[in-house]
């Protein structure tokens, strides 16, 4: 039988482990999903699990200087409710599962899952989040794109938590969000898009295009957002072809039972034409 911690506070989670080979969960939402066993017997640990979902320390939002520092263990519906939360972000939660998910499901838990479907990494990918992840010896910073390896494949050391998210202030006033699934609501995407930029008398300033689920990793395509930055609005429009051809090669998806990969790529490249033709 599995044991399960209760740390009272975030360095007793860490002293644990240090210790111990646990693994960590907050609303669970995911990890009881992926361990479940059959009907009305308890999901099945191959180890022991030490919870952080009541961590006062996991669930503080804090505005900075220049950036705005989300605990891992806030609640998706925690997250909607504040003010401090950015829109951007709101707009991708908004369409995660249903309201009884969302109250026990953490942003924390939706990074570490690294589900190319994961609906809250499109939008941190574009805001060029950093992980702040902590041991009991060590803290460190990484960006998101260089946390998430693939499908449920992170860099997280055994003695590491997820403590929280940075997300830096950016001048960004146009937004466009696209989750594509089967119905409205308490769907798994099918693909997710996000689109951010600042526009200044008609010229493009800064440009942040992430798509989901169709790779094994989000999309980001820094070729593409260097070739469309400092170029009007016209000029994007009549180049929308090689747009097209530098995003065409970083969207590979895959057929599953959610989707297909022609439909997948074919629906990537038309939002990013909506997007950039009339979101801008
Ligand atoms: C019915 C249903 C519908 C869903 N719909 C959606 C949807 O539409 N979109 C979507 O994106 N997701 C969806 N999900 C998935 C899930 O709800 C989210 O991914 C949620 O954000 C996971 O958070 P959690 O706290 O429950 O994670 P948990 O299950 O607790 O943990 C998930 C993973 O993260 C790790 N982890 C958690 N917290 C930390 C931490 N602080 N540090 C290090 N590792 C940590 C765990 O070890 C585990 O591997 C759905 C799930 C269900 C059951």
């Amino acid at each position: 039988m599995v044991e399960g911690y209760l740390p009272k506070d975030l360095d007793d989670a860490l002293k644990v482990l240090n210790e111990k080979d646990v693994i960590i969960y907050a609303g669970g939402t995911d990890l009881m999903v992926r361990n479940k066993n059959a009907a009305s017997l308890l999901p099945k640990f191959d180890k022991n699990l030490l919870y952080v979902g009541h961590l006062k320390e996991l669930k503080e939002i804090n505005v900075l200087e220049d950036s705005l520092e989300i605990g891992s263990a806030c609640t998706l519906s925690s997250l909607l409710r504040s003010e401090k939360t950015p829109e951007s972000l709101k707009e991708s939660i908004r369409q995660i599962a249903s309201p009884a998910i969302r109250n026990m499901g953490t942003i924390g838990g939706n990074i570490c899952n690294a589900s190319p479907a994961g609906d809250t990494l499109p939008i941190l990918y574009a805001l060029d989040a950093k992980l702040k992840l902590v041991s009991e010896n060590s803290s460190r910073e990484v960006h998101i794109e260089d946390f998430i390896l693939g499908p449920r494949k992170i860099i997280l050391e055994r003695t590491e938590i997820l403590k929280s998210i940075i997300i830096p202030k950016a001048g960004l006033n146009k937004l466009y969000y696209e989750k594509v699934g089967a119905r409205k609501a308490s769907a798994i995407s099918k693909l997710s898009f996000i689109g951010l930029a600042e526009v200044k008398e008609g010229r493009v300033k800064d440009i942040r295009i992430a798509i989901g689920s169709v790779a094994p990793k989000v999309v980001r395509v820094r070729e593409a957002e260097d070739f469309i930055k400092e170029k009007n609005l016209e000029d994007i429009k009549s180049q929308m072809g090689e747009i097209y051809k530098i995003y065409s090669k970083e969207i590979v998806p895959i057929d599953d039972q959610r989707s297909t990969a022609v439909y997948r790529k074919t629906v990537a490249l038309r939002l990013i034409q909506y997007f950039l033709n009339t979101k801008i």
